[in-house]
């Protein structure tokens, strides 16, 4: 089959692979309707991300027609059409059985690895090093889908490829990061990120009765889709002071709740950025965290810091005292997917949200490197990449 892989920085190329088989009683194998590129995938197109090997299967953002199940699959049959969550979880370990899915116990079989680096490690993940399993990904015409049971949602036909999709990971990622955010009515939220994540999180802290939310970016046609779908206030870096105008915005006391939806590969103007770049460069620092810093400084005190924008590792000059003395919460994970299928499901299907609004570009699996250059490089005003293996 082909499928879209990793060999290096700035290096995905559409080869051909052995077809997955079923390697577990609990396995389907999925045949691919469509698949996405996620900002995750960004970061490991930038070589940023340690233990990626070349030939590696990219992709956690998939949905098609099961073609196979294990002998112990029970709720899932031949010709199912399914979208499935990006952390593989086994749904019986004590981080499933609380619904913290992304923090399973038994999915990843690299664990020491990633205990290495973070003291636990988190659930295995589709397509993201080997760190985090090592499992094959879907931008390809098949994939094997352990778990099947907890991993996959049935999606009635009448609604497009298009329309749940992105419940794989992005609609539930920020509707996880405005639900952290604890919103009360009446109350303002700022999120920096105009990417699909960003804006999923401004629909939903609408959705959640937040009063007013002021995207944070710089690309106008990113804003502009922000305000006309998701009904946010916007507001461009590079032309303002953010924390200045988020106080004025806000009568000096800054928002109730800030969400980085950016995260590690943020952009940094001036000597700050320098910094960033260069220590990230030797690898003396994991990530570049300007948002982070900045979310902290703004948000009003007693307010919550929500980030879902990935981070990989060590970072500097984090205000940790910003943190303490204005008594913030902070709320974060790679998103629990699972937990949030079927009640976002339901908001699809009663028509409260078209997720379908992010999509700016649908191309053959065979152009997955184009794909990547045009979604990285904010060419064509390209927000969302669907790309189609069959
Ligand atoms: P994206 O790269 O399309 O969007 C990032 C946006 O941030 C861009 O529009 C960019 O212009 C903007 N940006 C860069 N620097 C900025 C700054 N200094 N201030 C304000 N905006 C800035 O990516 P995406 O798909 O929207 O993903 C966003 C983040 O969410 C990534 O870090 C991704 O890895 C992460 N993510 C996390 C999860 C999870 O489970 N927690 C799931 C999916 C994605
Ligand atoms: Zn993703
Ligand atoms: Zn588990």
């Amino acid at each position: 089959m082909k499928a879209n892989c990793w060999f290096g920085k700035r290096d995905v190329q559409v080869v051909d692979v052995p077809e997955p088989a079923i390697l577990n009683s609990h396995d389907a194998i999925v045949k691919i309707t469509s698949t996405a590129i996620c900002g995750s995938d960004l970061h490991l197109y930038n070589g940023l991300v340690p233990t990626m090997e070349k030939g590696d299967i990219l992709g956690h953002e998939f949905m098609g027609d099961v073609v196979e199940v294990g002998s112990a699959v029970t709720k899932l049959k031949t010709g199912d059409r399914v979208v499935v969550a990006f952390p593989i979880s086994c749904g019986n370990c004590f981080f499933c059985r609380r619904e913290l899915f992304s923090l399973c116990e038994n999915t990843n079989p690299n664990a020491w690895l990633a205990q290495k680096l973070f003291g636990h490690s988190p659930a295995g993940l589709y397509g993201y090093t080997h760190m985090l399993g090592g499992f094959a990904g879907g931008q390809a015409e098949y994939v094997r889908v352990p778990f099947a049971d907890v991993g996959t949602l049935k999606v009635p036909d009448q609604l497009s490829d298009e329309q749940v999709l992105f419940l794989s990971d992005i609609f539930p990622t920020g509707y996880m990061a405005a639900e952290n955010c604890n919103i009360q009515a009446g109350d303002t939220v700022a999120v920096w990120g105009c990417g699909p994540v960003g804006q999923f999180a401004m629909k939903s802290a609408l959705m959640l009765g937040a009063e007013r939310v002021i995207g944070i970016d710089r690309f106008p046609y990113r804003m502009n889709i922000a305000r006309k779908n998701t009904g946010a206030e916007v507001i461009n870096y590079e032309k303002c002071d953010v924390y200045e105008t988020l106080m004025d915005m806000t009568g000096g006391l800054g928002p109730d709740a800030c969400i980085d939806a950016v995260g590690m590969e943020a952009h940094v103007p001036g000597v700050i950025g320098a910094y960033d770049r260069a220590k990230q460069a030797m690898m003396l620092e994991a990530d570049r965290p300007h948002v982070l810093r900045q979310a902290i400084l703004a948000c009003r005190k007693g307010g919550t810091v929500s980030i879902p924008g990935v981070y990989g590792g060590f970072d500097d000059k984090i205000p940790l005292g910003a943190l303490m003395n204005k008594a913030l919460t902070f709320k974060t994970g790679q998103t629990h997917v699972q937990h949030y299928l079927e009640p976002l499901l339901g908001r699809i299907s009663s028509g409260e949200i078209d997720p379908s609004f992010i999509v700016t570009h649908e191309m053959p699996l065979e152009d997955a490197p184009r794909a990547f250059e045009l979604f990285l490089n904010k060419q064509d005003d390209c927000l969302k990449v669907v790309l189609k293996p069959h």
